[in-house]
């Protein structure tokens, strides 16, 4: 599905190797971008969507990176200028969650998802953010979640990296917009991922009956958002957090 033009661009994804990553890599790939993605833990199946999308006439590069560690993030930006030529957006996507009850929460479990889901995002925003000066122009797209808005029993950890995540968003959308560089949030609800299919059918079913269009969101409806972000389309809109979440966050 085309929604808008990405021809000529070069574009960095965390986690494309799975979800919602994934279905941002393919979106941006079929819209014409030149794409490098990253996985952490899954060569084989980054290896898999790539030569997919190489059959289908797409251009993507996938690096082995772990977004918690600031040398292996700075020397994926380095890559995509250096190959690329030039960093047009970063999708801050990659995330993981390690859910508990406070009580119960080790303090490994708080700081492995905060260092993953917020701290990687600053070491990418850090890296991308000199070439994108230097170029006058650039998007960043932050994947955050609407629990960084409500909250959620069970995940302090990750709601606190998600709200975290819309400080850094518009921060940093404060401090690039004069140089044309844009940076927003897109906040999912549930989406049907590896990450949601840990739940058990009860908990699906207890969020399902918040939300108001009583359904999970396909992969592809984050990843229009996404591309959209990217295009000239938004060509001002800065700082904004968009729930994408049937309804559930109002
Ligand atoms: P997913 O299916 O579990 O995929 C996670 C991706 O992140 C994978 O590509 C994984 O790579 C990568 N990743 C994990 N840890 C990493 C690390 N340390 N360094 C680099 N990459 C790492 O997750 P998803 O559901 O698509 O979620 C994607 C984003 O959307 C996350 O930020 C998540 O918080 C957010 N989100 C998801 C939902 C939902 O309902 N699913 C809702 C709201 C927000 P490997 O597979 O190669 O290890």
């Amino acid at each position: 599905m085309k929604t808008f033009d990405h021809s000529g661009k070069v574009i960095a994804v965390t986690g494309g190797s799975r979800g919602i990553g994934e279905a941002i890599v393919r979106r941006l790939c079929a819209e014409g971008a030149s794409v490098f993605a990253t996985f952490n833990s899954a060569p084989e199946r980054a290896e898999k969507i790539a030569s997919e999308i190489r059959e289908a006439g797409g251009t993507v590069t996938y690096l082995q990176v772990n977004v918690s560690d600031e040398e292996s993030v700075k020397g994926f930006i380095e890559a995509v200028v250096t190959q690329g030529g030039r960093i047009d957006a970063l999708v801050n996507n990659a995330g993981i969650t390690k859910d508990g009850l406070i009580m119960r929460m080790s303090g490994k479990d708080w700081q492995d998802v905060v260092d993953t889901n917020l701290t990687g995002v600053f070491y990418a925003c850090k890296a991308a953010a000199r070439p994108m000066m230097q170029q006058r122009t650039g998007r960043i797209v932050n994947i955050g979640s609407i629990v960084g808005l409500q909250g959620n029993a069970g995940q302090v950890n990750y709601s606190s990296a998600k709200a975290g995540l819309i400080g850094l968003t518009r921060s940093l959308a404060r401090e690039l917009a004069s140089r044309n560089v844009f940076v927003n949030c897109v906040a999912p609800g549930f989406v049907e991922t590896d990450m949601t299919e840990k739940l058990t059918e009860e908990q699906k079913a207890s969020f399902f009956s918040n939300i108001p269009m009583k359904r999970a969101a396909g992969p592809d409806e984050i990843a229009s958002v996404v591309s959209f972000f990217i295009a000239p389309e938004s060509s001002y809109i800065t700082g904004q957090v968009l729930n994408v979440d049937g309804g559930l966050a109002m």
